[in-house]
């Protein structure tokens, strides 16, 4: 395992922003991620986990942590029962299993990695499916050990599980139950699912949804529409025309930008809309 130094994190992350990760290393093994965690250690800087960084933006300066990417990303199959590395494609995943009839369409067309989605309990919108309804087992690194959670400890929920409570948690791995179905049912479904989000989404530099849904379920985009904050700007930021909750980088936009969006957002709205995406700090701690 390499650890290097300065290393950006802009081009890391879908929407492109960010400054450079005081350290970065990949992880292919489990020694790897014990190793890194000693290094963090050393330094007395926290070891902070990236996925696909398609939930994630990182502040413009430098981020004084240890940056690491777990590259691992084997995918298993016996029977229904499915172990993914927490650095596999989830996009991956589904058409994997679909192609052996086992059923996980309900996530198509969220792009990420597994360590990501487990970590948000990724899935459609609050009255819908999430990947915690597959989920067995998850293999965690936190504080120097390793431990695996059954599902009841995960405290999964909207958006939610008790890894975002803890201090610096890394995903390993996830054991799922996936329903068996038709290969060509599930492919057909796919297709629909993908080709729904290409008219509501915009394909462009965007983290997905800013903000969760009111705890009443009312989605955020409603409340930002209303608003009439369609297309409103801060520098290169802007509330995406297509999707009012898809903050879009048209250019150059920075980490400032993107707060001083929200800001505005949450002000004109007067709602106090809880983030969904992760805004990460300068210190490695992610900002409410
Ligand atoms: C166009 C678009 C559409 C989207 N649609 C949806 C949707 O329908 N539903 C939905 O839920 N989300 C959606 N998202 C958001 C995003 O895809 C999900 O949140 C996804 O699960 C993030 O995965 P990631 O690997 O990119 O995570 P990252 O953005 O890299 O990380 C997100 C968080 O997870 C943590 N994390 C990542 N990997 C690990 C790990 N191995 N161990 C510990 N923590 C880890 C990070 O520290 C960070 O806090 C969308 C995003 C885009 C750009």
């Amino acid at each position: 395992m390499q650890i290097q130094e300065l290393v950006p994190l802009g081009p890391r992350t879908t929407m492109r922003i960010g400054g450079n990760a005081r350290y970065y290393a990949d992880l292919q093994t489990q020694h790897d991620a014990e190793e890194a965690w000693q290094f963090a250690q050393s330094k007395g800087i926290p070891m902070i986990a990236l996925g696909a960084g398609s939930n994630t933006i990182f502040a413009d300066g430098s981020i004084e942590a240890l940056v690491v990417h777990v590259t691992a990303a084997a995918i298993d199959v016996s029977g229904n029962t499915v172990r993914a590395d927490a650095g596999a494609s989830l996009a991956t995943v589904v058409t994997t299993l679909a192609r052996r009839g086992l059923d996980l369409s309900v996530l198509t067309g969220i792009p990420g990695t597994v360590g990501g989605a487990i970590f948000g309990n990724a899935g459609q919108g609050p009255q819908g499916m999430w990947i915690d309804h597959f989920v067995q087992t998850v293999v965690v690194f936190i504080e120097g050990e390793w431990k695996t959670l059954s599902r009841a400890e995960c405290a999964f929920g909207y958006r939610e599980s008790i890894f975002k409570t803890w201090k610096n948690p890394l995903l390993w791995k996830v054991t799922l139950s996936v329903p068996s179905r038709a290969a060509g049912d599930i492919e057909r479904d796919i297709n629909a699912f993908l080709k729904k989000r290409s008219v509501s989404q915009p394909l462009t530099r965007t983290a997905g949804s800013c903000f969760k849904a009111l705890p009443d379920g009312t989605p955020a985009w409603k409340v930002i529409e209303a608003a009439n904050l369609k297309g409103s700007t801060a520098g290169d930021l802007q509330v995406s025309p297509k999707h009012a909750n898809f903050l879009i980088n048209t250019g150059n936009g920075t980490f400032a930008d993107a707060r001083t969006l929200v800001d505005t957002i949450r002000e004109r709205t007067q709602t106090p809309l809880e983030l969904e995406m992760r805004f990460i700090g300068e210190s490695g701690s992610p900002l409410k």
